[in-house]
């Protein structure tokens, strides 16, 4: 008999019809109930085992973690919370579970103990639901390029650029590390390596994604992204996934819609898709805040949070307002700060974006013209001759979850600034060809997905929301 999974049948109307289905059992009482689980969804479904006409040795079997099948009779359920259960005719052990030796046990685990049995993690409610909202967001990026008439690109993941020379960057090679060929200087012999060269992970697909909008004029890259960055922060990944689109023809504003358009977009699919393992997480989360104390927790719950990112327009300001505002808050001037923010010029830390979107504005924030000193070389530079057209979007709980820009397309002004910035300029010859042959005003954004991800689900460190966390001295699986 066809398996169905138990989402569909908690939908079902009972009209005693046989099913089968499969699962892991979560739990097994007074030797008649299992809770059980496919993953479908965090709601487990009720088979009533019929311990009289089952052997022994069966029931005896059905442990915690123990994958079975089940057939029986879907019926209307008598017991609290469920409105169908299976009236089982027959069990069957699938995979024993060692109850004992089990690592997930029917209590409260924490995030960290989890982690270290990323294996097994999936199966708990938390887990559960943060992976099928990631799923949902990843379909919904797609989905919204893919209605706006955007290309999906695939930028290289082996890459002979650093983007910016600013991300540390992990070096790709096959050379036997304990015999590096050297030239004659003593330096590393690259043209001996396998691609004749030096390479790395990328870090961004943005340069080859300029490449791809000056002829598509709309692309976007949804890969994996890699930052040897050794900053153990709870919004930093190794290893992450970003979504960069590049449009030509675009000028900032534009940029910033589009981006602003997007988020509410993939919020709106998780809230209409998922309600349920967001609900879900929304309490969770409350559990979680009644520990800290009165000022520290938020004030709106997860699912109003979501709501009202949907129901209002983000805030625009310049970093020039931005340091303004920064500058005459009493949470500066009473030195509350790490880093005072005294003048312009400054980059903005974490905890200044953080006041900014949590304590000042009350809703996600777009700061826009930054410095040219603290942004990178391709930034379209304004006429004032001090800022750039970038954007970054900062959001409540996270900080920066989009980083993005005009792209500066005049040939002259882009290879006067890399000069400027020690970026070699015949290196990067192929990216100035997009300058020299039909080049156009464009811009793009990356947004970081696992950010995104934490802000959605409510989790506050970004190795939950990624199914294998890569970060310092951490590899696992
Ligand atoms: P941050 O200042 O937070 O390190 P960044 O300025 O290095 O960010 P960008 O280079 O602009 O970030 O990258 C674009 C987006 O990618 C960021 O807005 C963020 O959402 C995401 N991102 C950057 N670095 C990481 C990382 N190490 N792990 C997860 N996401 C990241
Ligand atoms: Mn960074």
């Amino acid at each position: 008999m066809a398996r169905l999974r138990i989402k569909d049948i908690l939908k079902t109307i009972p009209t005693n019809q046989t099913i089968t289905v499969k699962g892991w059992v979560r739990t097994f009482r007074n030797n008649s109930f299992i809770a059980l689980n496919d993953g479908s969804t965090n709601n487990n479904l009720q088979i009533v085992v019929d311990f009289t006409n089952t052997a022994e040795e069966t029931l005896k079997r059905i442990t915690t973690g123990a994958a079975i099948s089940a057939t029986g009779m879907l019926i209307a359920s008598q017991g609290k919370g469920q409105t169908v259960e299976i009236k089982a005719t027959s069990v069957e052990i699938i995979g024993d579970s060692d109850a004992e030796k089990y690592p997930l046990q029917p209590k409260k685990h924490s995030l960290e103990f989890l982690r270290e049995i990323a294996h097994l993690r999936f199966r708990t409610n938390t887990f559960g639901a943060v992976f099928r909202v990631r799923n949902s967001l990843a379909f919904a990026v797609h989905k919204f390029f893919n209605e706006k008439g955007f290309l999906y690109m695939h930028t290289p993941i082996i890459s002979a650029n650093d983007a910016e020379g600013a991300g540390e960057t992990f070096h790709v090679t096959n050379f036997d590390l304990n015999n590096i060929p050297k030239d004659e200087s003593g330096a590393i012999d690259y043209k001996q390596d396998f691609f004749g060269k030096s390479v790395n992970l990328t870090v961004s697909g943005q340069l080859e994604g300029e490449l791809a909008a000056m002829a598509f004029s709309d692309i976007y890259t949804f890969g994996p992204t890699f930052r040897a960055e050794n900053s153990n922060t709870v919004r930093h990944l190794a290893e992450f996934w970003m979504i960069e689109p590049e449009m030509a023809f675009y000028e900032l504003k534009d940029n910033m819609d589009l981006a602003e358009e997007m988020l509410q977009y993939v919020i709106k699919y998780a809230l209409d898709n998922n309600l349920e393992d967001i609900e879900f997480l929304s309490q969770r989360l409350e559990e979680e805040e009644k520990q800290k104390p009165q000022n520290e927790r938020n004030e709106l719950s997860l699912l109003d949070k979501l709501k009202f990112c949907l129901d209002n327009k983000f805030e625009r300001v310049t970093y020039t307002q931005a340091i303004e505002i920064l500058r005459e808050c009493n949470h500066n001037k009473k030195k509350k700060f790490t880093y005072l923010v005294d003048k312009w010029g400054v980059d903005l830390q974490s905890e200044h974006e953080r006041y900014l979107v949590e304590k000042h504005f009350k809703k996600p924030v777009i700061l826009t013209d930054y410095p040219k000193e603290i942004k990178s070389f391709y930034m379209r530079q304004n006429d004032d001759g001090k800022t750039v057209a970038a954007m970054d979007i900062l959001f409540p709980g996270i900080g920066e979850i989009v980083g993005g820009s005009q792209r500066e397309e005049r040939l002259d002004k882009l290879e006067t600034r890399m000069k400027e910035m020690g970026i070699p300029v015949e290196e990067l010859s192929w990216y100035l060809d997009t300058r020299r042959f039909g080049t156009c005003p464009h811009a793009g954004f990356g947004l970081g997905f696992e950010r995104l991800i934490l802000f959605i689900t409510g989790m506050t460190n970004i190795r939950d929301v990624i199914p294998f966390p890569r970060t310092p001295k951490n590899c696992e699986f």
